[in-house]
């Protein structure tokens, strides 16, 4: 290791030092922070400007963290409160954009983790937008349309105060899907007097959404694995895939996976998963999920030589090709990813953020299984997002395959610039580094350019 190698890790360890006292008990937060800045040593080593310009210190710190309080209704007539929250990370490249989160695990680590790498996601896209991200410890689940229609609109009444089509634009996130959105910009609307169609994404298409976003993340990181799988004379068709989740980004890795060639055999809630050696049946996890609101343990009454298995995580020990992890943060530990490896995992691609720890994350690099990070496997819900702006101020709808088409070449280019970031810094191969080193340096340098703010 050289000097500048040297002080560069300490620069590194020195931030990453401060992020943990300035944010205790906020394990998510640190754990994302650490992944990114580790990083980013090779680049700060070529390029002390980052350090001269104090780039990490900055970038670590959101611009602004707004909580507030919900107040609402329930149907029993009784008074609850909820917390919100929006974090505006990083606006230096475009407005603040990200989604909103409703679950009940929801604090301001998990707000503040998912803003960090939705900077760095967002830049990745080539899409002009900054990192933003927000939600509530809100649970859906189980809720009347009347009662979600009641919170959403005061969440919104509070959260309309701090964004905008040209200030910050949020989506949906888990949780968070089309009804919600409705209910939210119906609210916004009435709030404000006026169609500001790009303050949301993820909006009906009949009120200015776009056409291809619903699939686009779940679209767009089997694109990205695709591009690994193709490098190594490998590809979708015949082989067989684990999905976890079953919901928005869930059904839609399922359904391309599908329809190149792959074998789906399991997809879970936070309850189970079904295991089902014929190939998941998309239309029964459809109408169970985005219809009836039902559990997945539900599927095996339809289909009885399927298999239901209680407890998320096990969904893990079941052989596959290729695993697609689309639930949530941490859901691959390293036991899991040692399973996936023993059992001839070829390729990961994270559909979800950050499901897959650290620890586990070393496992699959380890053993050479092809891993695609987050922030570039699943960037292409938020980059059909950034569409959908564009043909809200356009005024403007393009057909579905113009966005699928334009969704397939971004997610194509993050392959390439990651891949090259990677290989230009030392780490050939190794998208993790890759992708954070790419996504970095665009929004460095334009902190660099736009002075000390
Ligand atoms: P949904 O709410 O549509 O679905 C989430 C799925 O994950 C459900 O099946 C849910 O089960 C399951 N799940 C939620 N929490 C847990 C948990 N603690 N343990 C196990 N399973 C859990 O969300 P999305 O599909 O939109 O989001 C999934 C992931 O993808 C999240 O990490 C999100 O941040 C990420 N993502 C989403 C994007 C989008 O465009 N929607 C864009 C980029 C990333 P249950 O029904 O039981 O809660």
């Amino acid at each position: 290791m050289n000097e500048a190698d040297v002080s560069a890790k300490d620069y590194v360890q020195s931030v990453y030092e401060t992020v943990v006292k300035r944010n205790p008990h906020e394990q998510e937060f640190h754990q994302a922070v650490k992944e990114i800045l580790e990083s980013l040593v090779p680049v700060i080593s070529k390029h002390p400007k980052y350090i001269e310009h104090g780039i990490l210190e900055r970038i670590v710190e959101p611009e602004r963290l707004i909580t507030f309080r919900v107040p609402w209704v329930d149907d029993q007539g009784k008074v609850q409160v909820n917390r919100g929250f929006r974090v505006q990370f990083n606006s230096v490249i475009g407005p603040y954009k990200g989604g909103l989160r409703f679950h009940p695990s929801v604090n301001a680590s998990i707000i503040k983790f998912l803003g960090f790498e939705q900077t760095f996601k967002n830049s990745l896209t080539g899409q002009p937008i900054g990192g933003g991200k927000g939600g509530s410890d809100f649970d859906p689940k189980g809720k009347s349309d009347g009662e979600i229609m009641r919170f959403t609109q005061s969440f919104m009444t509070e959260l309309s105060k701090y964004i905008g089509p040209d200030t910050d634009v949020p989506a949906g996130d888990i949780g968070v899907g089309a009804r919600e959105i409705g209910f939210m910009f119906g609210q916004y609307r009435r709030l404000r007097g006026g169609h500001e169609a790009g303050v949301l994404t993820g909006k009906g298409i009949g009120y200015g959404g776009s056409l291809a976003r619903t699939e686009a993340t779940g679209y767009g990181a089997v694109y990205f694995v695709n591009e690994m799988l193709q490098a190594e004379g490998l590809s979708f068709e015949g082989s067989t895939v684990v999905v976890s989740g079953s919901g928005n980004v869930a059904i839609y890795a399922i359904q391309k996976a599908t329809q190149l060639g792959a074998k789906v055999v399991a997809c879970s809630d936070s309850n189970g998963y079904v295991y089902d050696e014929k190939g998941i049946n998309l239309d029964t996890v459809r109408r169970l999920k985005e219809e009836q609101r039902a559990r997945i343990s539900e599927y095996v009454k339809e289909h009885p030589h399927a298999v239901y298995v209680e407890g998320c995580e096990k969904i893990w020990t079941i052989p596959c090709d290729i695993a697609l992890p689309c639930a949530t943060q941490n859901e691959i530990d390293v036991n899991s990813a040692k399973l996936l490896v023993e059992n001839g995992v070829k390729a990961v691609g994270e559909g979800a953020n950050m499901p897959t720890t650290l620890d586990g994350i070393d496992v699959f690099l380890s053993n050479k299984v092809l891993f695609g990070p987050a922030k570039a496997a699943n960037a292409g819900g938020v980059a059909v997002s950034a569409l959908e702006m564009s043909q809200n101020s356009m005024r403007y709808s393009w057909h579905f395959h113009e966005v699928d088409d334009k969704l397939h070449t971004i997610m194509k280019n993050i392959y390439r610039n990651s891949v090259q970031a990677a290989e230009e810094y030392g780490y050939p191969g190794n998208l993790v580094v890759g992708a954070n080193i790419a996504g970095f340096i665009k929004v460095a340098d334009a902190m660099i350019a736009q002075g000390v703010i």
